[in-house]
């Protein structure tokens, strides 16, 4: 089985660590790599982010000889050869663009070379381990085709790589005419293996693409027939894809064989986000579920499995929590925000109760607010609770210890002494390992985002002086439309100034703004802050998503009494 250990698991994990600093795979990387090293065709459909590079780099290190990697945009190809190149493997492009001395050079360095992984032969020229060229080249030289069949005769054409695979075929969005002439591949190399790779490919896409390349059935992996193409998918997540690969990732680095809880918003969060991690940990990490909706006898057997380390993490509502009898709980991480500091500080005393140290971890977004918002409708005191978590999610300044001891002593459910047990009562230290305590100073980056607030805040106005209501995914296009500026360009500059939420806007991973709010109304300055924050974040952050280290201070200076 090529997800499991195969023979080519052990020296891919070796190479993956001291090549690229990587200690586990992800999704279906490993089935991908033991099977491309098998010399099998393979096509391989994966979330964006999710990994794919990883999948032809590290089988074309391993192998005698280069890896072509078809790729349609320049940008990218320029990307990957230069974070090949930190990694000190040697990579180089041939486009339409290439001087003809160079593609000579390259093609006279690529038949020289007989050396193994990386080292470097007699002229200290690194052996090319990947080429990348553009599908026009495949498409329109016949030169560049003859050099590759002679390459391949010569056994040191590894195998070929296509990505963005789903360009072939005209039932997808994203048809390309050269990438239909790369039906030709099979036919000049006929035993160089094909890896097609694609973020976006449905049943009727893939039948296609199949049939275009001239690939193979999909078969098993496991049965014997070898000659068939072996098909790995990963679940296309959108929305949570960065939050889950990220606690997949730091569950995985930090606590491989430790018990820990993922604290979630609702049912349905627990669900996708149990499923999630076994995905995305290949299974590694098993998960369980609970909530009200449980029934009491798979509630007891979670307990049991959870107690023997059957189950590693329980993915739990907030009615997960009495009767933990469970003392050595490692981590507790927050898929989402909790609705106060009260309810955050409780649940995450449910690690470390062994007085063993034990990790706390919030994944923090601005929609959690909004999500949370809408949960608490329209009580003060909850809405009051909720801002104080915000604040507390947002300060990335003072010390966490010391927060929590301003929050409870004021609200005096906790005396203040009850915190400061190490030094003189009143005076709280810094506690020297939270996160706002080993945090770098240049790791914090602020954005003055007066200009956009102000955007945000006349639209407002503007719509309902005329007795209109906007939500949050109306005026996230109306800014982006209107201001340019910090919202325009990417994936939401094309629209102009329409106040409309298109769906068009639900199939991108960084924009997905109308979900993110809910279609929620938006009311008070609390609101537009949020809304702020949810805007650049989106836009800004994409991968950095899960991460802590960026502040945005919005300085709203007037406005407020504008709105309704
Ligand atoms: P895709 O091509 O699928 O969109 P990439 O190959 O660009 O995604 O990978 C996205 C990011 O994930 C890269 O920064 C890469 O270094 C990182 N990455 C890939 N595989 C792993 C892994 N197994 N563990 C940790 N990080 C990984
Ligand atoms: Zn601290």
């Amino acid at each position: 089985n090529y997800m499991d250990e195969f023979e080519w698991s052990g020296p891919l994990k070796v190479t993956m660590k001291s090549v690229f600093g990587i200690d586990n795979f992800r999704l279906c990387q490993e089935g991908v790599c033991n099977a491309s090293m098998d010399g099998r065709d393979v096509v391989c459909v994966m979330p964006t982010g999710g990994g794919k590079s990883l999948t032809y780099q590290l089988p074309a290190i391993m192998s005698r000889g280069c890896t072509v990697v078809i790729s349609p945009l320049l940008s990218l190809i320029t990307d990957q050869i230069l974070h090949l190149r930190q990694a000190g493997v040697e990579a180089v492009m041939l486009t339409g663009a290439t001087p003809k001395e160079e593609s000579k050079a390259i093609f006279s360095r690529l038949f020289a070379s007989t050396r193994a992984i990386g080292s470097a032969d007699g002229r200290g020229d690194k052996e090319i381990k990947l080429c990348y060229v553009t599908p026009e080249k495949i498409a329109k030289s016949k030169t560049f085709t003859s050099m590759l069949e002679k390459l391949a005769t010569v056994g040191k054409l590894a195998r070929i790589v296509i990505d963005e695979a789903h360009c072939v075929s005209q039932l997808g969005h994203d048809f390309r005419p050269d990438y239909k002439k790369l039906s030709i591949l099979r036919q000049l190399f006929p035993h160089v293996p094909i890896l097609a790779l694609s973020a976006t490919c449905p049943p009727k896409v893939l039948q296609d693409l199949l049939l275009t390349l001239r690939l193979k059935a999909v078969v098993d992996g496991n049965t014997a027939d070898k000659t068939g193409t072996v098909y790995f998918t990963a679940p296309l997540y959108r929305k949570n894809l960065h939050y889950i690969q990220a606690m997949t990732d730091y569950i995985l680095e930090h606590h491989a064989y430790d018990s820990g809880i993922i604290y979630c918003l609702s049912k349905k969060d627990t669900e996708a986000v149990a499923q999630g991690i076994m995905d995305a940990s290949g299974n590694k990490v098993k998960a369980g579920v609970y909530h009200s909706d449980v029934t009491d006898a798979q509630k007891e057997r979670l307990h049991v499995k959870w107690r023997s380390g059957e189950v590693q993490v329980v993915c739990a509502t907030i009615a997960f929590g009495l009767g933990i009898d469970k003392s050595n709980v490692r981590f507790v991480l927050h898929h989402s925000m909790s609705k106060s500091l009260d309810g955050f500080y409780q649940e995450s005393g449910r690690a470390g109760r062994d007085g063993n140290d034990a990790d706390c971890v919030l994944y923090y977004r601005g929609q959690d607010a909004s999500r949370l918002s809408a949960l608490i409708c329209g009580e003060i005191e909850g809405q009051d609770k909720l801002h104080q978590m915000l604040q507390f999610a947002q300060n990335l300044i003072d010390c966490r210890k010391i927060q929590f001891a301003n929050y409870f002593s004021s609200s005096s459910s906790l005396a203040l002494s009850s915190w400061s047990d190490t030094t003189a009562a009143g005076t709280l230290s810094r506690c020297g390992h939270c996160d706002n305590c080993t945090r770098s100073p240049d790791s914090i980056t602020t954005r003055d985002v007066t200009l956009e607030s102000w955007q945000i805040l006349r639209v407002i106005e503007r719509v309902s002086r005329h007795g209109g209501r906007v939500t949050v995914g109306m005026l996230a296009d109306l800014v982006r439309g209107a201001g340019g500026g910090a919202f325009a360009g990417g994936t939401g500059g094309k629209r102009k100034g329409k106040a409309k939420a298109t769906a068009s806007s639900k199939e991108k991973v960084d924009l997905d703004l109308n979900d993110i709010a809910g279609g929620k109304i938006i009311m008070n300055k609390a609101d537009v802050e949020v809304l702020i924050i949810q805007l650049l974040l989106s836009h800004h952050l994409k991968e950095e998503f899960h991460s802590t280290a960026y502040s945005i201070n919005v300085y709203v200076t007037s406005g407020p009494q504008a709105l309704r």
